[in-house]
């Protein structure tokens, strides 16, 4: 197969990637033979992300997407598979190289109090990276701090620079833990629903941002979202990903016109209309996203296709390009 989607210049490059999780159920998951279970949370993906790319990651709560995205921040370590980031695999990188990846590679959480001590000023908060990673003097690292709030529009810096995140909006607080990423001016950034809990107005602010981020910094970004509107906006590829594996992955307008893969049709179909071009019958899936320690057999996505065949249940459908850089695993493409 040739490489899903691929561009010429990847940074990051993903093969055969999976995250288990166990889980200890009672006092009989401790008896010797006993059945280990897993959650099975990622289970082996592929897929590349060029130079000033943004791959979007969709799919319904449950499908891997966080996960994903903090396996790839180093945040969770692999089950297997491998990440090369810049053509250097990871998992043979000396710890010093790990060192300048974590810096290099940040994540964007969907609430930012994930990211800011509520007790750290909007200076503290930006300088701390710097700090941890020993850049600069004290007086360079206050200049690319305000730097770094200005180039995410918390412009004066000065009017930001003692406020605590409590004293901001929902917006300012986004980005605020924006800036504190970009300081450390990083090459690779995953975006985990950075705009789901803000209004709409605002979230559209954060977008403009990242598309602003993307051009002048040149970041190549893994952006995580359940919302059309937003991976068409700012996606060039997209990737559907469903109980932990891709089932679909091509140009974001090409998928979102045309989705291949009836998990895909589905997910599409259930958005409310994103315009007239898009408006589709409906597809309608019963059930809900099953268990990930016990995984299907055959298509995981056999119990709730309204197109499957008996052999749906057995066999599992290989990623096959569909068209020039789409490609979709479904025993019908
Ligand atoms: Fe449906 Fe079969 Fe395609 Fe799976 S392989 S999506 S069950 S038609």
């Amino acid at each position: 197969m040739s490489r899903p989607g691929g561009s010429p210049a990847p940074v990051v490059e993903v093969r055969g990637l999976a995250k288990w999780f166990p889980v200890h159920r009672g006092f009989s998951a401790l008896w010797p033979g006993a059945r280990r279970r897993h959650v099975h949370a990622v289970d082996g993906i592929d897929f590349t992300i060029g130079e000033g790319e943004t791959l979007g990651l969709a799919g319904e709560s449950g499908s891997g997407k966080t996960v994903t995205g903090e396996v790839l921040s180093l945040l969770q370590e692999p089950t297997r598979g491998t990440i090369r980031y810049e053509g250097r695999d990871l998992r043979d990188a000396p710890r010093g190289e790990l060192k300048v990846f974590r810096r290099k590679a940040q994540m964007i959480f969907q609430d930012p109090y994930g990211s800011l001590n509520p007790r750290f000023s909007a200076r503290r908060t930006v300088m701390e990276p710097l700090q941890i990673h020993r850049l600069g003097e004290p007086r360079e690292r206050e200049a690319r701090a305000r730097e770094a709030l200005e180039i995410c529009e918390l412009r004066p810096a000065a009017k930001y620079w003692r406020k605590l995140p409590d004293e901001l909006s929902g917006g300012e607080r986004q980005r605020l833990a924006i800036a504190r990423a970009v300081v450390l001016k990083p090459r690779f950034l995953v975006a985990d629903e950075p705009t789901s809990m803000l209004d709409v107005s605002i979230s559209a602010g954060i977008l403009n941002l990242f598309q602003t981020l993307r051009e002048e910094l040149g970041l190549s970004m893994l952006f995580i979202s359940h919302d059309f509107s937003v991976v068409r906006y700012l996606c060039d590829r997209t990737a559907i990903m469903y109980l932990g594996k891709i089932l679909e992955i091509g140009p974001t307008a090409a998928l979102i016109r045309e989705p291949c893969h009836p998990y895909t049709r589905f997910l599409i179909a259930a958005v409310p209309v994103l315009d007239q071009a898009t408006r589709r019958a409906r597809v309608t899936v019963p059930g809900d996203i099953p268990d990930a320690t016990e995984i299907p057999s055959g298509c995981r996505f056999h119990p709730r296709c309204p197109f499957r065949e008996p052999r749906c249940e057995k066999d599992t459908p290989q990623m096959k390009e569909n068209s020039p850089g789409r490609f979709v695993a479904c025993h019908l493409f």
